[in-house]
């Protein structure tokens, strides 16, 4: 199968990373699986400047880079999918190129090798995804924008999209060893037909 997979919130904790970086340079304690931009601006907790900021950070430099963690589990199963020749496994992040190359530097240290394909900031991933089998993100806007694009869309689920209604758009999965099985039932189903 065709496996597609967001980079942000899906591979890489980069809530996690934000969240360290928020109390390092502003003081702000923030729960890592609370770190949503739209929800913590509306609270007044954090200004477009300061978040501007820690995604450059995290984006662009480095050494902040390198201080990503997975998302639980992530880098074990990308290497079971990677090691069944039955599936291609293809990362797809709205990142620019250049924070796209960083994240891609950051999965070899992970000693996983996915191909990596970066479509850039506000730009559509259909066009990549075209013919995929599944596609996993972790926010329910570019799922709803992939419908009849990919045939099965998966919701890694986060304390900060759990509020989002997915009937119709995707399947809500809580972890990786979920989403594992998810999709090893599809293979199963797909070779009895
Ligand atoms: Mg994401």
């Amino acid at each position: 199968m065709k496996l597609g997979f967001d980079y942000d919130g899906v591979v890489a904790d980069s809530s996690q990373l934000k969240a360290s970086l928020a109390m390092e340079l502003y003081g702000l304690h923030i729960p890592p699986d609370k770190f949503h931009f739209h929800i913590l601006h509306k609270e007044g907790v954090l200004t477009t400047a300061q978040y501007a900021e820690l995604t450059e950070m995290i984006y662009h430099r480095r050494p902040v880079a390198a201080r990503m963690v997975p998302v639980w589990n992530a880098i074990k199963y990308i290497r079971l999918l990677l090691l069944d020749v039955s599936h291609s496994v293809t990362v797809i992040t709205s990142r620019d190129p250049e924070a796209s190359l960083i994240a891609e530097e950051w999965t070899l240290s992970q000693h996983v090798r996915p191909k990596l394909v970066g479509v850039g900031p506000g730009n559509s991933k259909a066009e990549v995804l075209a013919g995929f089998d599944v596609y996993v993100d972790d926010d329910v806007s570019k799922l709803a924008s992939l419908v009849g694009v990919v045939r099965h869309l998966f919701l890694l689920s986060w304390p900060y999209n759990a509020h989002e209604d997915v009937s119709g758009i995707a399947r809500r999965v809580a972890s990786w060893d979920d989403l594992y099985e998810a999709i090893q039932a599809l293979e199963l189903e797909g070779s009895q037909q």
